[in-house]
């Protein structure tokens, strides 16, 4: 890459492909990898300026990596943020967040419908250094405003929220933060920068798994948190202690997977809108839940905040007999023969998941029930195989629960 500068104000589209590349003497024109541990210096003395902090550069990639900061570089940019840090998961980075803003004695107001593993960090972990969560209904602001205590440092929320895909209304959560002195952090892993920017609506942080759609592919694990400071130094030397770096092979295969980011996340919306459609309109289905139908109670938010709806659905389902129960979910699941069946999404290809029995297994049953994760309850993340071909794979599904399509 050459050392010339790009214009301002450019499109998502054009700064998920030209931004985060790094001026290298070789100008090679795809972004290198740097599959190095440490650097050398030229002199004893620069090795003494570079540990100083007196001289800017590498040192050691457990916090300075060329690779994983052309990655950091171009989700900054994407999501409107002055600065990333790049982790070595999406739990790292909520993880490593957490406690690097965080001390005992402090409040976390969230939204109930986060991440499995999010809630066991609340519950099991957070909890053993005095830092205390209460869950909220994500939509119900003042259920939110009601939980915040003087103690409240910050509010978390997942939007849209798995396997449901109800929707927090950034802006009036931001308002809510700003008044009482705590900061929003959005997992923003659903929407992506291509779809929405929670900081542009006022979020303090931002946080991505870019495990799932910024690679896209199923192929690395990988977190990342987008902000300013102070907090994104204090998160950034957190990281440099805890060690939960991204590595370098990695951070180039999220490189690479931001560069179709826009062009996949409308081509998973266009199919999941379609389908949840069609699906609403099939025998056998009792409710969809997608932000993109007008039957959903937070479309509106949706609309004024995304600008698609994303690839994740779930949908509850009945047999022939007015069974609603896990053997019609299992039945319907079972007969699909393209879908994968799994617990993942962020794929090129379609998942299939019964969230009753995997990603929320370990959640008590009063949770799953608040959270709405009823045993007749399926979740598809729509991937990028022909509609059709998807299409009728549900139809299977729906001819296994007893019915004509
Ligand atoms: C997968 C996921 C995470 C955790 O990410 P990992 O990369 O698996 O650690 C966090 N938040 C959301 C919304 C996710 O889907």
């Amino acid at each position: 890459m050459t050392k010339r500068r790009l214009p301002e104000d450019l499109s998502v589209e054009t700064l998920s492909v030209r931004t985060g590349q790094l001026p290298t003497d070789e100008q090679s024109h795809s972004e290198p990898i740097f599959l190095t541990s440490s650097f050398t210096y030229d002199s004893a003395a620069q090795a003494a300026a570079r540990f100083g902090g007196e001289e800017p550069g590498n040192i050691y990639s457990r916090f300075t990596n060329p690779t994983v900061r052309s990655f950091e570089q171009r989700l900054a940019a994407l999501e409107g943020g002055e600065r990333c840090v790049a982790f070595a998961s999406g739990m790292a980075a909520i993880t490593c967040t957490f406690l690097a803003l965080l001390a005992p004695g402090d409040h976390i107001v969230s939204s109930r419908s986060v991440f499995g593993t999010t809630n066991v960090l609340y519950e099991k972990y957070l909890k053993k250094f005095g830092i205390t969560t209460t869950l909220v209904d994500i939509g119900d602001l003042d259920a939110w405003r009601a939980a915040i205590t003087p103690q409240t440092r910050a509010l978390f929320l997942e939007t849209p929220s798995n396997p449901l895909a109800e929707v927090g209304d950034i802006a009036a959560l931001s308002e809510i933060a700003k008044e009482r002195g705590a900061l929003l952090i959005v997992d923003n892993c659903f929407c992506t920068p291509a779809l929405q920017k929670p900081i542009a609506l006022g979020a303090d942080l931002v946080i991505h798994s870019a495990t799932k759609y910024l690679d896209g592919q199923g192929r690395c694990l990988g977190g990342a948190v987008v902000g300013s400071d102070p907090e994104i130094s204090e998160v950034y030397g957190f990281l440099r202690t805890a060690g939960a770096t991204m590595s370098p092979f990695n951070a180039w295969v999220f490189l690479k997977g931001l560069e179709t980011l826009s062009l996949r996340m409308k081509a998973h919306s266009e199919q999941a809108l379609d389908l949840a459609q069609w699906l609403e309109k099939q025998p056998g289905i009792e409710r969809v839940h997608y932000c993109g139908l007008s039957s959903h109670p937070q479309y509106d938010t949706a609309k004024r905040q995304q600008s698609a709806f994303g690839a994740v659905m779930s949908f509850s389902v009945k047999d022939s007999d007015g069974n609603a129960d896990r053997q019609a979910a299992w039945r319907f699941i079972d007969a699909t023969q393209i879908m994968s069946i799994t617990a993942n999404l962020g794929d090129t290809k379609t998942t299939i998941t019964h969230p009753a029995t995997t990603t929320h297994g370990r959640v008590a049953a009063e949770e799953k029930a608040k959270a709405g994760v009823t045993e007749n309850l399926i979740r598809v993340a729509v991937g990028l195989e022909g509609l059709e071909d998807l299409r009728a794979d549900l139809a299977r599904g729906i001819k296994a629960l007893g019915y004509e399509v």
